[in-house]
């Protein structure tokens, strides 16, 4: 029997349900919120069920294929220099960096594209409200459009505002009192096929990981809560993480 169903979000989590939902005979909407697919993000490490789903979509070679082609993470001293190395093909896959590294970007396109063949996208719009009777769900989209569906799902990662419609005051994110940059910088000469990561003094860190776009994927961590930082404008952001790890 075809169900009519909504998948909120379009990125790994929300093309995977669709992929599935569709090739089960579903009639599948996936609306998202961005005005078009949303490349870009960071290193994920996919491992145990996640490999298994791509594996059973048949898509484990061609994420394979798109890897980072990180080799393995070390850990350098102040001086760059290396003081303890985990190379992946040593630890069979299993270690810090693991077989399958991918970025969320690239990850969510492998899923997308054949997403698109069973489902339809509705790029920029959002679901505004959600009337749930038990038999069928009554969704009105911020465009204006009221459609009603079997099922929901709601895909939209961390912070999701569908989630607080639907389960208000139960979708508390757990902070982990972490203030991180991310950001992708320019490879040169001396950056490697390795995740270098430093740990200096006062709870501050940062990491340097090769990706397969010729570029290097950048972090500055500092062990502290957000307090506000996030909020500022990218340049006031840049001469805050720049003070802070003048020394580092
Ligand atoms: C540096 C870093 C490293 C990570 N490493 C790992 C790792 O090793 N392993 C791992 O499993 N995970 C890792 N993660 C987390 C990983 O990125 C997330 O788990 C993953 O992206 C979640 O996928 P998702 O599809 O659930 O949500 P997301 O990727 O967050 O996507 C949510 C989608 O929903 C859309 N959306 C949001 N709100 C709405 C709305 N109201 N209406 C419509 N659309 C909306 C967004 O635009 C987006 O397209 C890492 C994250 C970071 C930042």
């Amino acid at each position: 029997m075809s169900h009519r169903i909504l998948v909120s979000g379009a990125s790994i989590a929300g093309n995977t349900a669709a992929w599935w939902l569709s090739r089960l005979g579903n009639d599948v909407t996936l609306v998202e919120r961005a005005s078009e697919f949303r490349d870009g993000g960071q290193n994920i490490d996919v491992r145990g069920v996640g490999r298994e789903v791509l594996r059973r979509m048949g898509l484990e070679q061609a994420a394979l294929d798109r890897g980072t082609g990180e080799k393995g993470t070390t850990w350098v001293d102040d001086m760059g220099e290396v003081v303890a190395a985990f190379e992946t093909d040593e630890l069979e896959g299993d270690g810090p960096t693991a077989e399958m590294e991918i970025l969320r970007g690239d990850l969510a396109r492998l899923l997308y594209e054949p997403a698109q063949e069973g489902a339809t996208f509705r790029f920029g719009d959002t679901i505004e409200h959600i009337d749930d009777n038990n038999e069928r769900v009554c969704v009105t989209f911020a465009s204006g459009k009221t459609e009603s569906y079997d099922l929901v799902i709601v895909a939209e990662g961390v912070g999701s505002k569908t989630r607080e419609l639907v389960f208000p005051d139960e979708n508390d994110p757990r902070w982990m009192d972490l203030t991180i940059a991310y950001f992708t910088i320019p490879r040169t000469p001396d950056d490697n096929r390795m995740w270098r990561w430093y740990n200096a003094t006062g709870g501050r860190s940062l990491s340097l990981r090769p990706d397969n776009h010729g570029t290097i994927r950048a972090n500055l961590t500092i062990q502290q809560a957000p307090g506000g930082e996030q909020d500022w404008d990218a340049d006031r952001q840049k001469a805050y993480m720049r003070e802070r790890f003048a020394d580092a």
